[in-house]
């Protein structure tokens, strides 16, 4: 019931030529949005050539950050109404990368969350334990608590609709995948917090995404996980072929 979704994240790679030429090498085989949500989380500055090349296509797109005031005196900031304007479908926020290197805190990512309900767009949040909380055998209760976080005073129906994504920071652009069970383990647990906030409904309707040298070879193993709803992607989305491997991981 739950739509799978697997998402790139570019990150900060790509120009707006590559962002034109990648769309058209993709776009004629993505699956129906319907069967795979294909995403691409791309730079700002990349955004306005995905869309238009996307236009007409299965294709969504997701913002990679976002502030948390419409407009103003913020220099250097995005706006989320802008990227609603411009027909953005997600933004991606509270990614490890962002937290640690621009200092982004769990009050940050929830009033993020806030702002991009208000502006009709959907939140892809992203948790997940560093190498030192997980050999501390603490990974459950630091991805409870950034969950717990991110979602402060969301209602049921919009975490029904979000996208929570499980990325361990030890796993990202290392190529070490967290075993398909030790993502399902903490997949499950991020589900079962959905729950306990909110009641089992939310839970069964929310999306859940594993992140961490996702790629062409593992994506099935890890999709056909109970509480693996779809992944968030790094350096395997940057390549068509790759990329449509992914989306089309069914086939
Ligand atoms: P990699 O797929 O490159 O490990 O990156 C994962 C990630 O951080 C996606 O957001």
């Amino acid at each position: 019931m739950r739509t799978p979704i697997i998402a790139g994240n570019w990150k900060m790679n790509m120009n707006p030529e590559q962002t034109a030429e990648f769309v058209k090498a993709v776009k004629d085989s993505l699956p129906a949005s319907s069967k795979v949500e294909a995403v691409i989380g791309a730079p700002a500055v990349d955004l306005p050539a995905l869309l238009e090349n996307a236009k007409g296509s299965e294709l969504k797109v997701a913002a990679e950050n976002c502030y948390f005031e419409d407009e103003g005196a913020f220099t250097g900031e995005t706006s989320p109404k802008v990227l609603k304007e411009m027909g953005v479908d997600y933004v991606i926020i509270g990614h490890s990368e962002r937290r640690e290197y621009f200092h982004e805190t769990d009050e940050d990512i929830n009033k993020k969350a806030h702002a991009i309900f208000k502006n009709g767009l959907l939140p892809i949040i992203c948790c997940g334990e560093s190498l030192e909380t997980r050999e501390a055998g603490k990974a459950e209760e630091w991805v409870e608590g950034q969950v717990t976080a991110a979602l402060k005073g969301l209602s049921a129906d919009q975490v029904a609709s979000l996208v929570i994504a499980y990325e361990p920071i030890w796993a990202i652009g290392t190529g070490k995948t967290a075993s398909s069970d030790q993502a399902e383990e903490i997949c499950a647990v991020v589900r079962k917090t959905v729950a306990k906030l909110y009641d089992q409904t939310v839970a069964d309707k929310v999306r859940i995404q594993y992140g961490g040298s996702v790629k062409p070879a593992n994506v099935k193993e890890l999709m056909a996980k109970e509480n693996i709803d779809g992944g968030l992607v790094g350096g395997a989305s940057l390549v068509p072929d790759s990329y449509l491997k992914l989306v089309n991981y069914q086939d």
